[in-house]
């Protein structure tokens, strides 16, 4: 789960964890999924390697995500029970912990690059709602319009949500969970996170959810961990989990391998199913879930790989 890697950059990314089982998707599907993940970390890898800050490198990376319409953040986002579409995203420096969120937003293109704008250029963390879509607005920040975030697949994944809720059975997870995120850490040894999400099928307009909450689905800590997470939103919430993974480094002394499992234990006797990214100031990295799969991949020197399902390593 986790390999030493001194001094040296590392970028790692998520696409959402969930029951991904193999064959479940069209061979096309997997293909796109796999091709997007590997560019979202050439970009990211890029910024790193032209010496650039590991904030810039995640915003990158998610961005790429965002816009690929495989993933449920910007285009290809879940769906609300009313059928539209409300993101959220966080991205944190680990430098200083400054933070920036954005929460229900209809309109913004690339909702990690708003959380960026309120970080850097208002005295607030979080924006919500209309007040979000203003700010960005008037920072000249690209908007699209409601259906450019639409993707068929989204909506019959609602249909099914809505159709199992009818016949009161459970929905796979499938149909749930989804999410972006990275992590990384730079030359200079600097932390960030950033993560992005349509929270997921049949949530209730209105829902806000871990993604966008610091420590909760977002963290960064210079000193200790950086984190972005993916799953049961509120479940992260109630446990505040990325921040929680910092404190068993910080506070217990634990290693990233050992607190990783410890707070992926935590999640899971919640009845919280997901996983997370996470890159130590160490350049100790851990990719841990409790469900059958998890979008994933890491980029470092020499090494860019991607993997989806739970038997996949992403070793060299
Ligand atoms: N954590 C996200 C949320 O609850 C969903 C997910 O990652 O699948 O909004």
């Amino acid at each position: 789960m986790s390999k030493a890697l001194s001094a040296a950059p590392v970028l790692l990314i998520h696409g959402g964890a969930g029951a991904i089982a193999r064959g479940e998707a069209s061979a096309e599907r997997e293909a796109a999924i796999r091709k997007d993940l590997r560019r979202s970390l050439e970009e990211g890898w890029a910024v790193l390697i032209e010496g650039g800050s590991a904030l810039d490198a995640v915003e990158r990376a998610v961005r790429v995500m965002e816009d690929s319409p495989c993933f449920n953040a910007g285009h290809g986002a879940a769906l609300t029970s009313e059928g539209t579409i409300e993101h959220d995203a966080a991205i944190m420096n680990g430098r200083d912990r400054a933070a920036g969120a954005v929460s229900g937003t209809t309109r913004i293109r690339n909702p990690v690059s708003a959380a960026r704008a309120v970080m850097e250029l208002t005295p607030h963390v979080h924006l919500t709602g209309a007040g979000a879509e203003q700010f960005a607005r008037q920072e000249g920040l690209p908007l699209a319009p409601p259906w450019y975030f639409f993707t068929p697949e989204r909506l019959a994944a609602l249909e099914r949500v809505q159709a199992a809720k009818k016949r009161r059975t459970t929905a796979t997870e499938r149909d749930r969970h989804g999410t972006v995120g990275a992590v990384a850490r730079d030359r200079a040894g600097g932390l960030a996170a950033a993560t992005s999400t349509g929270g997921y099928a049949n949530k209730m307009p209105g829902r806000v959810g871990d993604s966008p909450i610091i420590g909760a689905g977002t963290f960064a800590d210079n000193r200790t961990v950086a984190f972005s997470g993916t799953g049961h939103g509120e479940i992260f919430m109630r446990l505040v989990l990325g921040h929680r993974l910092s404190c068993r480094i910080e506070l217990e002394g634990l290693d990233l391998a050992e607190a990783s499992r410890r707070v992926l234990d935590d999640l899971g006797a919640f009845g919280g199913t997901g996983g997370f990214i996470a890159v130590d100031h160490r350049g100790e990295i851990a990719l841990p879930f409790n469900t059958p799969g998890m979008y994933r991949g890491i980029a470092r020197e020499g090494h860019i790989a991607v993997a989806i399902f739970g038997d996949e390593t992403l070793s060299t």
